[in-house]
């Protein structure tokens, strides 16, 4: 049977205008309405006890009421309906509706219901709720499971399940399977009919969690294999010949041990170049400070050692030297040669280097946007590394990488992404995680003051500096500003030092309207440990590497996203000193407190970031990046990480063994890769 061509007029219990709120929401026919997954799901499962309850986190309590329903009446006209329960440990329950009679007054005396919602203590033994959901205590009622969809102004969430069930009741055994057995077996998926089933009316947990799965695997195995068929054409073809990986003797050259993690990914990138004659495209993600450049150091090693040059581009002129210096260090001893291209290197070296760039295969340029002006022709381009990948469009990339034949490419993006977003923002890149800290890092406690509190912590300040340990502190302004009076600027910070008696000669300012060369100096100058304390702005928001920096200071804390804020306490702990951060904010705003709370109780960029997504939506991390993504229906979370992994690895072994093509079991899915493919033109 095809749901397409069932009209929605045609079902049972759907009428005219309800056909009509229906399109409203993009359902037109009986597969939409099918394929109209809930976004949530309410647990009804319940505890007798209102002691369990924490304020801002929902509850389901079992709740006798004891008293009938008082209506009072506010000055503003509207109506506070109040109800008293009893939890079962002599607990008092105040009941409040606003406007909303009907609910209310659904509640009987002495009857059991269990009521869902968030509960706030108001006496040692008095809770308070505010509308909350309410449910008829019975048998059927315990433990259930409501799904919630999305609603519209015409339309309830709860008719729409009404709807669906009706069809579920008349449909039976009718969902045919869309996947070929041997992806069901070898996955270890339920059927489509009982998913479909069970997403809609899920009769416990433990099946409602099955059947996401399978739906979860579905959706993105699908997506995953036209994302692997496209890959597998556009991953170019490349006359770039590794013989050699020469890790060992790389390795050689470091002061420390690589992690397991490190490890795993450079092999995961030599496995690209060595193995194969198509050119390498991926992304690299790892939390701040999990050691990112020495992966890329182990690539440029490996292609100047077969001869090849490489690139490596950084977003800013302060990040580009820090770069130069680390590898002018690291190759000392090989006859490699480093070389720094940016806006503000001098005309007659800028004009040697590009001369030399055709000839000399020793080459490693390190540099700044500028390594893409056209004028700029590499002799023997093996690899472009962009570091801070998420401060460059893709046509930058794009561009640097269309530069000299088909160049192997490694993006390393220092901004963790939800992992299961960057899945599906880069399908079109493979990707490799470090997973693994340093050893011997520790955590960096971050902590939350007022400003009123600022000059006790110069104490703690003073602390660090008699440890001979270093301090960045960041403010939002460079200069007053006459409309936001209330924003910290950088003078005014260090004079506010100077009061109280820290010396002159400790202190400098950074930011970014100084010219390269002062910037370069200041950092240097940091670096050596010869400047104790350094105000700052946001330019050493990313990559920059002090390790014997332990505190960081951020003022205004309120003024940045939690992916920024963390972006910049990733300034310190980067050694195995301990280390620490102070946001100091007078802000009392929901937002503003929620990110504070995310910073003090986590470390963990990819956590932070998921809880950013939640904050913010995901619109802001997909930015301009739109192409390729998926249309995923069913709504998806950490906790499908695994799930969307396993798809992606099992797509991926199919497309690259070729059976999609050879299989027979899979020509209607061909169908499905098929559609859609126009977001991307390509023949499969
Ligand atoms: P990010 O991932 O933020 O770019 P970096 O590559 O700058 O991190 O590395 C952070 C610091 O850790 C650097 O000082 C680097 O030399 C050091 N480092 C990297 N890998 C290791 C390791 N395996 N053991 C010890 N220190 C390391
Ligand atoms: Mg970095």
């Amino acid at each position: 049977m095809n749901f397409e061509q069932v009209k929605l007029e045609d079902l049972k219990s759907v009428g005219k205008k309800t056909a009509q709120y229906l399109n409203k929401l993009n359902i037109y026919n009986l597969a939409d309405l099918i394929n109209f997954y809930p976004k949530k799901y309410e647990f009804w499962d319940y505890t007798t006890n209102l002691e369990v309850t924490e304020s801002d986190k929902t509850y389901c309590i079992k709740i006798k009421i004891i008293s009938s329903c008082n209506n009072i009446r506010t000055g503003s006209n509207k109506n506070i309906y109040k109800l008293q329960g009893q939890d079962f440990n002599n607990n008092i329950l105040n009941i409040v509706f606003f406007n909303s009679k009907f609910a209310a007054q659904s509640l009987i005396l002495n009857k059991v219901y269990l009521i869902r919602g968030k509960f706030k203590k108001i006496n040692y033994n008095i809770y308070e709720i505010v509308s909350p959901k309410t449910r008829e205590f019975s048998d059927s009622a315990q433990n259930s499971i409501t799904s919630i969809y999305t609603q519209n102004s015409n339309i309830s969430s709860n008719k729409i399940s009404k709807i669906i069930k009706t069809q579920l009741e008349i449909f039976k055994d009718t969902f045919t399977e869309t996947l070929p057995k041997s992806v069901i077996v070898s996955n270890d998926l339920c059927s489509r009919d009982f998913c479909i089933r069970n997403i809609h009316n899920p009769t416990n947990k433990s099946d409602l969690q099955i059947s996401r799965k399978r739906l979860v695997f579905e959706e993105f195995f699908v997506y995953y294999l036209r994302m692997e068929s496209i890959k597998l054409y556009s991953r170019k073809k490349t006359d770039i010949v590794i013989s050699k990986n020469f890790f060992d003797e790389f390795c050689d050259l470091l002061k420390f041990k690589l992690t397991e993690s490190q490890v795993k990914v450079i092999f995961e990138c030599f496995k690209d170049i060595l193995d194969n004659n198509l050119s390498m495209n991926r992304l690299l993600q790892g939390d701040v400070g999990s050691g990112k450049t020495v992966v890329a150091a182990a690539l440029i090693y490996a292609m100047a050692r077969n001869n090849y040059q490489s690139v490596l581009m950084a977003p800013t002129e302060l990040l580009a030297v820090q770069h130069y210096n680390n590898f002018c260090e690291l190759f000392s001893g090989t006859n490699i040669e480093i070389k720094l291209l940016t806006s503000s290197v001098k005309p007659k070296y800028k004009q040697e280097l590009i001369k030399n760039l055709e000839l000399k295969n020793n080459y490693v340029i390190i540099g700044t946007h500028a390594l893409l002006s056209d004028n700029i022709n590499f002799g023997n381009l093996g690899l472009v590394v962009t570091d801070e990948q998420h401060r460059f469009g893709v046509n930058q990339r794009a561009k640097l990488a269309n530069k000299s034949g088909s160049p192997h490419v490694l993006v390393m993006s220092a901004t963790p992404i939800p992992r299961t977003l960057a899945m599906i923002m880069y399908g079109d890149l493979d990707i490799s995680i470090l997973e693994q800290v340093i050893p011997g890092r520790q955590k960096i406690d971050t902590f939350v003051i007022n400003s009123q509190k600022r000059e006790r912590m110069f104490n703690f300040v003073r602390e660090i500096m008699s440890k001979n340990q270093q301090i960045y502190i960041i403010c939002p302004n460079i200069e007053e500003s006459e409309n936001k009076p209330d924003l910290i600027y950088l003078e005014y910070y260090k004079s506010l030092l100077i009061k109280n008696q820290f010396d002159i000669n400790d202190i400098e300012i950074i930011h970014g309207k100084m010219s390269n060369y002062e910037k370069d100096e200041i950092m240097q100058k940091f670096a050596d440990n010869q400047i104790k304390i350094l105000i700052s702005t946001t330019v050493i928001e990313v990559g920059i590497d002090v390790p014997n920096a332990t505190l960081i200071i951020i003022e205004n804390a309120e003024r940045f996203g939690l992916s920024q804020l963390h972006q910049l306490r990733g300034r310190v702990g980067r050694s195995d000193k301990k280390s620490y951060c102070v946001l100091v904010s007078d802000s009392k705003s929901k937002d503003s407190t929620q990110r504070f709370i995310a910073m003090k109780n986590s470390n963990d960029g990819f956590c932070l970031s998921e809880q950013d997504l939640k904050i913010r939506g995901p619109g802001d991390f997909f930015g301009t990046n739109q192409h390729g993504v998926p249309n995923i229906n069913i709504p998806t979370n950490y906790t499908d990480i695994m799930t969307i992994q396993l798809a992606h690895d099992y797509a991926r072994d199919l497309v690259n063994k070729n059976i999609i093509n050879k299989n027979p079991e899979f020509e209607t899915l061909k169908d499905k890769i098929h559609k859609n493919s126009d977001i991307i033109n390509i023949n499969l």
